[in-house]
C-alpha cells in the first residue's frame, strides 16, 4: 500500500521517488476502480453483488430474538466479498454513500413489507446511516416517503449513528435528527465509546438507543479499570433512560459480565455472525 511504499522509497533514496510515485498512482487506480463498480452495484435494479445481511440481537439472559441489525455485504466480481470496513470508507469519500445507504434503507423496506405480507410479527430492525446523510437536506422526507411507499411505519426502522458523526454538533445535523425523531424513527448512537464521546452528545442529541462499542467490550474481561468504567456509563445511560445494546460480544464471560452490570440486549459472534436475510427468516420462525 501507499505507506509501504513510502517507507521504501526513504529507504531507496533518491531513486525512490519514482517507485514512490508509481505505487501510490496503483494504489489510486484500484480504489478508482472498485468505487466504479460500487457505482454500478448501487443503481436501482442492479443485481450486482450487493446483499443484506442480518445480525441477530438478543435477550443476553435468554438468548431470545428481539431484533436485528443490517449490515452490508458486497459480493465483488473478481474479488469475492469484501467487507463494508472496506468499502463504506471508500463510498464515504464521495457522494455515493448517499446512494449506497438509501440502497440499503429501500431494500430494508422492501424486505419488511414482505414480512408483513407473509403474516410476520416484524422484530426491531435497524441500519446504519452515514454522516454524510445527515447533510443531505432531502433525507427525512426521502425516509418518511420510503416507509410509506413500503407500507410501514417508521418506528419499524432504527437510524444507527456513529459517534463520529458528531464531532461538531452543527445546526442542520442536530435539525435532522430532531425531524428523524419527530417523524418517528428510533435513533441509536453506534460505537459509542470509540471517539469522541461526549456527555454533551448524550445530553443534546435526541436519542433512544446507546450502542456499546465492541473494542469497549472486548476490554471488560481482561481490564478491571474498563469494567468499572462500563459499570459507571451503564448507570448513566439507563438513568438518561437510554436502551443499551451492547455490540461484539463474543465469549461467554463477556455476555456474564454485562448482564452483571446491567446490559441485558446484545449482538455479537457468541450468539450470531451476520447472516443472509433467508436464514435470519429461519431463526425469526423459530420456536424461539
Ligand atoms: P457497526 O455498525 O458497528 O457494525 C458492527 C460490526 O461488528 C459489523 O461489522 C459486525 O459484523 C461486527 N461484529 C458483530 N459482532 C461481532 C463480534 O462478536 N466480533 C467481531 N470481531 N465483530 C463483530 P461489518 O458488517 O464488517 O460492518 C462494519 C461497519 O461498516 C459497521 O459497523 C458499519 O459502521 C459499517 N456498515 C455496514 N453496513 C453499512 C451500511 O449499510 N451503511 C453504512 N453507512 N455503514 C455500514
Ligand atoms: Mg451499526
Ligand atoms: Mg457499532
Ligand atoms: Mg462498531
Amino acid at each position: 500500500n501507499a505507506q509501504t511504499a513510502m517507507i521504501a522509497a526513504k529507504q531507496a533514496g533518491r531513486d525512490g521517488y519514482h517507485f514512490y510515485n508509481q505505487a501510490l498512482s496503483s494504489d489510486l487506480r484500484q480504489r478508482l476502480m472498485l468505487e466504479q463498480q460500487l457505482r454500478l452495484a448501487v443503481q436501482p435494479d442492479a443485481e450486482l453483488g450487493l446483499e443484506l445481511y442480518l445480525q441477530p440481537k438478543v435477550s443476553l439472559s435468554s438468548r431470545h430474538l428481539l431484533g436485528a441489525e443490517v449490515l452490508l455485504r458486497w459480493h465483488h466480481p473478481d474479488k469475492g466479498m469484501i467487507s463494508p470496513a472496506e468499502f463504506i470508507p471508500l463510498a464515504e469519500e464521495s457522494r455515493l454513500i448517499i446512494a449506497l445507504d438509501r440502497w440499503v434503507f429501500d431494500r430494508t423496506c422492501r424486505m419488511l413489507n414482505e414480512w408483513l405480507q407473509q403474516g410476520r410479527v416484524l422484530p426491531s430492525i435497524s441500519i446504519n446511516l452515514s454522516a454524510r446523510q445527515l447533510q443531505e437536506p432531502d433525507l427525512v422526507d426521502w425516509c418518511v416517503a420510503t416507509v410509506q411507499r413500503y407500507g410501514l411505519q417508521p418506528s419499524m426502522l432504527e437510524l444507527e449513528i456513529t459517534e463520529t458523526a458528531f464531532i461538531n454538533l452543527a445546526d442542520t445535523v442536530m435539525g435532522q435528527l430532531g425531524q428523524l425523531k419527530l417523524a418517528g424513527f428510533p435513533l441509536a448512537l453506534d460505537d459509542f465509546g470509540t471517539g469522541y464521546s461526549s456527555l454533551t452528545y448524550l445530553r443534546r442529541l435526541p436519542l433512544d438507543i446507546v450502542k456499546i462499542d465492541r473494542s469497549f467490550v472486548a476490554d471488560i474481561c481482561d481490564d478491571p479499570r474498563a469494567t468499572t468504567l462500563l459499570r459507571g456509563v451503564m448507570q448513566l445511560l439507563d438513568d438518561l433512560g437510554f436502551a443499551v445494546v451492547a455490540e461484539g460480544i463474543e465469549t461467554l464471560e463477556q455476555a456474564e459480565l454485562l448482564q452483571h452490570i446491567g446490559c441485558s440486549c446484545g449482538q455479537g459472534f457468541l450468539y450470531h455472525r451476520p447472516m443472509p436475510v433467508m436464514d435470519f427468516v429461519v431463526l425469526l420462525d423459530g420456536p424461539m
